[in-house]
């Protein structure tokens, strides 16, 4: 069992297990990789749109927003040009929005400095700003066919477990490791392939959560964790910090049909999305006469949100907030769904 990361160099017993692991996890891929919509015509601007957006996010929920980025911004180009708001509205529910806003900076700098054409190197490919190593070994291998690992959750969890390997996969010195032992196997011709075979397994099969299905695992041959029982210990991870919680007042202020919103600062959490006026509960008085419509938890990934809103009706607009028809939250404006619970109510007619 390895402890520490730091230390460890790669071994030519691991790689010979990942060595024998290729060609039975290709075979299993080509028979049971899923059917999905940017598996269809992976070019390098489709695989890196749904690199992206697949970035802590669920297949099935990224699928409808695919189809709608790639018709609104179908090119390079076109996202380079997108209009901030649209594509905040493109992107409106599908969180960490700061992915949307990098990828319209890393477009214009593929149109800069690439003249339009994403790069096949992946040194060229991390200088786009946006493009980590994770996604320029995704561009690289899965649309250039080139030998380069993609080294997300899904492959680190994979990893470890075949070799019982119980570094700490957060450290860098773990992803190198596992990166450059998954290197020197990368079957040549089908390094696309591989690549996606990788993540399926970890999303299908060696699961993040609950067990692993080790008896549908066409790996399960070669696998030191299942042999040692350690599946459900890996990987190995740091503890996280408790998330931070927030009680927060919502206001539903309304005046002659229309509610207030208010845009939120260009950086930091949601930035340049719109909201409906809130604030820490304890930092402003709740106006007279305003009446509680209930409350909704938000969850980010270090704070939770417990907001409570409150409704009212302004006999003036006042001009320190924007004042828009209800339709026009669903139509026009980006609201992040932590908002979802509050603008559904809006939307309803049920205030006012
Ligand atoms: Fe994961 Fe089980 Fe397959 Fe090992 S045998 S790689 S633990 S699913």
């Amino acid at each position: 069992m390895k402890q520490k990361a730091e230390t460890i160099q790669p071994s030519s017993a691991d790689e010979a297990l990942l060595s024998d692991a290729v060609t039975p996890l290709l075979y299993w891929y080509r028979a049971n990789g899923r059917k999905l919509p940017w598996r269809d015509d992976p070019t390098p601007y489709h695989v890196w749109i749904s690199e992206v957006m697949l970035q802590q996010t669920r297949v099935e929920a990224v699928k409808p927003y695919y189809e709608r980025f790639l018709s609104r911004f179908p090119t390079v180009a076109s996202l380079a040009a997108a209009d901030d708001e649209l594509l905040l509205k493109t992107w409106e529910g599908l969180g960490y929005y700061s992915r949307a806003r990098n990828l319209k900076k890393g477009a214009a700098a593929i149109m800069e400095r690439f003249g339009g054409e994403i790069p096949s190197d992946p040194g060229e490919l991390l200088r786009v700003p946006g493009i980590g190593p994770y996604t320029a070994g995704a561009v690289a291998s899965i649309a250039y066919g080139k030998p380069c690992p993609a080294i997300d959750g899904n492959v680190l969890r994979v990893v470890s477990r075949l070799l019982d390997d119980h570094a700490d996969v957060s450290l860098p010195a773990t992803k190198t490791r596992f990166s450059e032992l998954l290197s020197a196997v990368y079957p040549a011709g089908d390094c696309s392939a591989f690549t996606q075979s990788l993540m399926e397994l970890g999303a299908c099969v060696c699961v993040p959560n609950g067990a692993p299905l080790c008896r549908e695992c066409p790996l399960r041959h070669l696998c030191r964790a299942e042999k040692e029982n350690t599946a459900d210990m890996l990987p190995v991870r740091p503890e996280k910090k408790p998330r931070r919680i927030e009680n927060r007042t919502v206001l539903l202020l309304f005046c002659r049909g229309k509610v207030a919103i208010l845009k939120r600062p260009q950086t930091g959490l949601l930035a340049g999305l719109y909201e409906f006026p809130n604030m820490l509960s304890g930092d402003g008085t709740i106006p007279t006469g305003a009446a509680c419509v209930g409350g909704a938890v938000h969850i980010f990934t270090h704070v939770e949100w417990h907001m409570t809103g409150y409704r009212m009706t302004l006999p003036e607009p006042d001009p320190a907030y924007l004042w828009v028809e209800p339709d026009e939250l669903e139509q026009t404006y980006p609201i992040p769904s932590a908002f979802r619970y509050f603008r559904s109510l809006v939307m309803k007619g049920r205030l006012q």
